[in-house]
């Protein structure tokens, strides 16, 4: 619940002034974070203050963490909660990040003789109250917009899925009319990808969305963002519940971007 003290704390840690150095390691690390239009890139900045205020960092396997790490991936992670009323991930305390990817255990069979590594190949993994990342995938992620794979977003999509208390692809969508909808659109989504996979036939969207109904969540955020354009062409519901979950138009801004140098 949103109390009192914590919103006045939060409005004035939003307002201090951004610091040069934190600007500049977002433009530099998180590509379509610095496409935002203005406005929005200025409450991005705000989020990224309460959420660097309240969230703690811890390096793993001997990585030392600094601003370029905290920074990068709170901009990510508060791309997310943009245009929203948001709590920060509520029940997020710690994000764990290792310099480098680590080993996959396990695999998950999907039928067919497909074998889809698991989350931990996928170099992230969301849990309740943690979420743990490789570093090295994170700036993979953030600085190539263009192969539909971000390992923070799909993370903290994750995050948002559990804050109802079911990790079920469905987060908390605010009017009940929007329930229906979704449930409709992710559910023949998420089957076709499905049939997809067990036919072997070749689909546009990551068949490790498949895995699950709240894996397909945070798979097709992660093409959301990195990759708008075609997810709006190819699967315009989806598209469309997605932009009115997070209020944003991602194909809009790669649109109307300047050619990057
Ligand atoms: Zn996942």
């Amino acid at each position: 619940m949103f109390d009192f003290f914590k919103s006045r704390r939060r409005a004035t840690l939003r307002e201090q002034p951004f610091p040069e150095a934190w600007r500049a390691i977002i433009a530099a690390n998180t590509s379509y974070v610095s496409r935002l239009p203005t406005e929005d890139r200025t409450e991005l900045e705000g989020h990224v203050q309460v959420f660097l205020a309240e969230k703690t960092f811890e390096g793993c396997g001997g990585l030392e963490i600094t601003d370029e790490i905290r920074v990068t991936i709170a901009a990510q992670a508060c791309l997310l909660l943009i245009h929203r009323e948001t709590d920060y991930f509520p029940d997020l305390e710690t994000i764990l990040v290792y310099p480098h990817t680590y080993v996959a255990k396990t695999s998950a069979y999907l039928g067919g003789g497909t074998a889809i590594a698991d989350e931990q190949a996928r170099l992230g993994q969301s849990a309740s109250g943690v979420v743990v990342l490789a570093w090295d995938a994170v700036r993979r992620g953030a600085t190539d917009a263009h192969d539909g794979h971000n390992v923070t977003l799909h993370e903290f999509a994750h995050q948002l899925d559990q804050e109802d208390g079911a990790a079920d692809g469905a987060p908390v969508l605010g009017k009940r009319a929007m329930y229906t909808a979704w449930a409709r659109v992710f559910g023949e989504e998420f089957a076709h990808l499905v049939e997809d996979v067990d036919k072997h036939r070749k689909s546009d969207i990551d068949t490790y969305g498949a895995t699950s109904p709240a894996e397909f969540f945070a798979v097709v955020t992660e093409v959301f963002f990195a990759e708008p354009e075609p997810l709006k062409r190819r699967h315009p519901e989806l598209y469309e519940q997605l932009a009115l979950f997070y209020r944003q138009d991602p194909a809009a801004n790669t649109s109307t971007a300047p050619a990057r140098t």
